[in-house]
């Protein structure tokens, strides 16, 4: 039987940089699969169906839910987002590594379903640079950025439910953090139940 893969779940206020540490650890870890989430979202103009989204329309979406196709799925800024299990599952039962970068309600309902799921929370250095990072994008109107200020202080009060806090200080230094705490979880006791029974 092989190993089970290890369920990485990322998340994090937007402006935390979270994408942008997530395509960087996927560049330096090769063998970890992203999972790629359905959202009813438009795509953004660059952005590739299959690639960076399943774009779904309502009713498709709905029907996924009805159906129990999703690990998790959740509303986030009027639109809706999940993950479908299946690609989840079947990596895992490959001994694949798999990553998801969602944000908080999703990564709770993950740690209900797989209590084994490590959840990293990647955190602003400060108030004051998430702030200064969600300006200086110069992509969204005054009130659209306060509003994400808002949602940031209370997703940070969530951050304790999270299994890691990772500060994103400078993108090499958080991913290198995320290797780390993958070298450890890898390194727990229940991944070495051949080893140690055949001592028996
Ligand atoms: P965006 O629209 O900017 O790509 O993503 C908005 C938010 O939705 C981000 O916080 C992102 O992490 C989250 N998100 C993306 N995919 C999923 C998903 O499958 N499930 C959940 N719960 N959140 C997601």
């Amino acid at each position: 039987m092989k190993k089970r893969g290890l369920l990485l779940v990322l998340s994090g206020p937007s402006g935390a940089g979270k994408g942008t540490v997530c395509r960087a650890l996927l560049k330096n870890e090769p063998s970890l699969r992203l999972s790629v989430s359905a959202t009813t979202r438009p795509p953004r103009p660059g952005e590739v169906d299959n690639v960076d989204y399943f774009f779904l329309d309502s009713e498709i979406f709905n029907k996924m839910i009805k159906d129990g196709e999703f690990l998790e799925y959740a509303q986030v800024y009027n639109n809706y987002y999940g993950t479908p299990q299946p690609f989840v599952e079947e990596s895992l039962k490959e001994g694949h590594d798999i990553i998801l970068e969602i944000d908080i309600q999703g990564a709770l309902q993950v740690k209900e379903k797989y209590p084994e799921a490590v959840l990293i929370f990647i955190a602003p250095p400060s108030k004051f640079d998430l702030k200064k990072r969600l300006f200086s994008r110069g992509a969204d109107a005054r009130e659209v950025i306060e509003k994400r200020l808002h949602c940031a202080s209370d997703e940070m009060k969530l951050a304790d439910r999270y299994d890691y806090i990772v500060v994103n200080d400078q993108v090499i230094r958080a991913v290198e953090r995320i290797r780390s705490i993958i070298i450890a979880e890898k390194s727990r006791p229940h991944n070495f139940k051949r080893l140690l029974n055949s001592f028996n």
